[in-house]
């Protein structure tokens, strides 16, 4: 049973009890995320830890996958590994969230539960660059390009960034 995961999770409550959640996710659950995949099969592997520090309650740990997402450069898929460590502090205002330490990125949380698929889609959204593209020139440049024709071609490229269905469903 330690692959099943709980739908939701009770993030105070696991702090107090020191709990923690191992376990793996279908990719194809995180719907948002799915959007923006070429292929969305596979799993996301799961870790995290909750406890406190003084007051403030923490979830810790790791989230790894292997995703398949679009290069932008050339518009074909691409592997982009995540292993992604993970450090949130729960809070319940903005206020709260702007005097976390700067190592800790705040989770938001307006309710006693929530969904930990939108935890881990969160981290591994925040894991793919804006502008994703293949680490060789995948691009073919025109033959008789000289570098500032180059140039030029990469700005045009930057300003019709196709990623843009990123951006909206931040
Ligand atoms: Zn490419």
């Amino acid at each position: 049973m330690l692959d099943r995961l709980p739908e939701y999770i009770e993030p105070l409550s696991f702090a107090d009890k020191r709990g923690e959640v191992k376990g793996k996710i279908a990719l194809s659950k995180l719907t948002r995320l799915s959007e923006i995949l070429a292929d969305n099969s596979g799993e996301v592997t799961v870790e995290l830890f909750f406890y406190r520090d003084g007051r403030l309650a923490i979830v810790e740990g790791r989230v790894n996958t292997n995703l398949h997402i679009i290069c932008q450069n050339c518009l074909q898929p691409m592997e982009w590994v995540v292993d992604r460590s993970v450090k949130l502090g729960i809070v319940n205002s903005l206020e709260q969230a702007d005097r976390l330490p700067e190592d800790i990125d705040p989770l938001l949380v307006s309710d006693s539960k929530i969904l930990l698929n939108d935890i881990i889609e969160d981290e591994l959204l925040l894991a793919i660059p804006d502008f994703p593209k293949h680490e060789w020139q995948c691009y073919s440049q025109p033959i008789d390009s000289d570098i500032q024709s180059d140039s030029s071609e990469n700005k045009q490229l930057d300003s019709n960034n196709p990623f843009s269905i990123l951006a909206k469903l931040k």
